[in-house]
């Protein structure tokens, strides 16, 4: 089981239903952490697809919403260790009111070496992986030399 982060601006929104809804029976075997409002859709998404199959409902974890600080504890689970796949659909038209949050997020996720999709193709690359299925854990830089360093 993999914990999946999902996060996506109001215009990319319906892009990420849309997805999820295409991958609910996989994205059902893991632990789902989302901001506020993408959480919302991805639990009613997931959940009616998991009742309507008879299947049971994975945990989906709503953090707060992106613009109120979401993106900042998706960031903190990131380095704490705690995120394996992230799913993030960003806008790429139109600024957000929390461009700088976004781009902290960004760049967590690319220094901590986590698979991360920014569009569609990307996360039905990622999903259709055979890592998935396997232990596979992303080698993150050593920065012991940066940590020490003399000052
Ligand atoms: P939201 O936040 O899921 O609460 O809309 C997404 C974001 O802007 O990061």
């Amino acid at each position: 089981m993999k914990t999946i982060a999902l996060v996506a601006h109001d215009n990319r929104k319906d892009d990420l239903i849309e997805w999820v809804n295409f991958n609910w029976e996989e994205l059902a075997k893991h632990k789902i952490y989302c901001t506020g409002t993408t959480g919302k859709l991805v639990k009613e998404a997931l959940s009616e697809k998991c009742k309507e199959h008879r299947k049971s409902v994975p945990r989906v974890i709503r953090l707060k919403s992106g613009p109120l600080g979401g993106d900042q504890q998706m960031g903190a689970l990131i380095t704490e260790g705690e995120i394996d796949l992230f799913i993030f659909l960003w806008d790429p038209m139109q600024p957000q009111p929390h461009d700088v949050d976004v781009k902290a997020l960004l760049r967590i996720a690319v220094l901590y070496n986590i698979p991360t999709a920014n569009n569609r193709s990307t996360a039905d690359y990622i999903i259709a992986s055979p890592l998935l299925q396997n232990d596979y854990k992303p080698d993150v830089k050593d920065y012991s030399e940066y940590i020490n360093r003399n000052i």
